[in-house]
């Protein structure tokens, strides 16, 4: 009861996003850079240096000050593990739709693959979760993007190992899939709110919202330089 009390706080918040989206936008997708500012500007000052940090200038980000993301619906070969059905659900639902999945049956070319039993820890060792570009380990994240910040790789979230089950490690049982899942999405650095096993939180569901509410490219050097 107490999750979805919680789970319904944050809807409400994530909602924020969505009624900032300015009504006049004729083409949704392609808002001007200042509405683009303006939408950001709207967001408490924690959400914003979480997106610069963890988004526009992560080192994976290869357009550093920009936005890089996926387009969506997000392609995804959740490979059948049901803790990311779950996880898919919730972020659906919870970013009022700035975030959506296309579920796949084959293994998409840009997209999100799941695989379970390989994950790796910070150390490389057996872990419960990471995320890769690359199927076989060694893991690294680095991500290819168009030159319109749309993210074109394919990247493979890796859930639980011999030493972590992924579905008892976490807050709950989808925690560990939305945390990854989050990291694929663009989220590549930890943050308060956004460290392990906590599952969705409202740090990292705002932070998310953020990211997939603003145009892929969208340029938030200005504001990032600012906090
Ligand atoms: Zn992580």
């Amino acid at each position: 009861m107490n999750r979805l009390v919680t789970l319904i706080a944050l809807s409400a918040l994530a909602l924020i996003g969505a009624l900032a989206t300015p009504n006049h936008a004729a083409h949704a997708d392609e808002p001007s850079p200042r509405s683009s500012q303006a939408l950001l500007m709207l967001y408490p000052a924690w959400a914003r240096k979480n997106v610069c940090a963890s988004n526009a200038y992560a080192i994976a980000n290869p357009l550093a000050g920009k936005i890089v993301r996926y387009q969506t619906p997000v392609a995804i070969n959740p490979h059948g593990v049901p803790q990311v059905w779950e996880a898919m659900r919730n972020f659906e639902a919870l970013t009022s739709g700035a975030v959506t999945f296309r579920v796949v049956d084959t293994d998409p070319v840009i997209g999100i693959v799941v695989v379970t039993g390989d994950a790796l820890n910070r150390e490389g060792q057996p872990g419960c979760g990471h995320v890769s570009a690359q199927r076989v380990t060694p893991a690294t994240l680095q991500l290819s993007v168009n030159r319109d910040g749309v993210i074109q790789s394919r990247l493979y979230v890796h859930l639980g190992s011999s030493h972590c089950d992924h579905v008892r490690e976490g807050f709950q049982p989808q925690a560990l899939s939305e945390h990854e899942l989050a990291h694929a999405l663009g989220l590549l650095t930890h943050f308060t709110g956004f460290t392990g096993i906590e599952g969705i939180t409202l740090e990292m569901l705002v932070t998310l919202t953020a990211v997939y509410r603003l145009p892929p490219g969208t340029d938030v050097s200005a504001l990032c330089a600012r906090e």
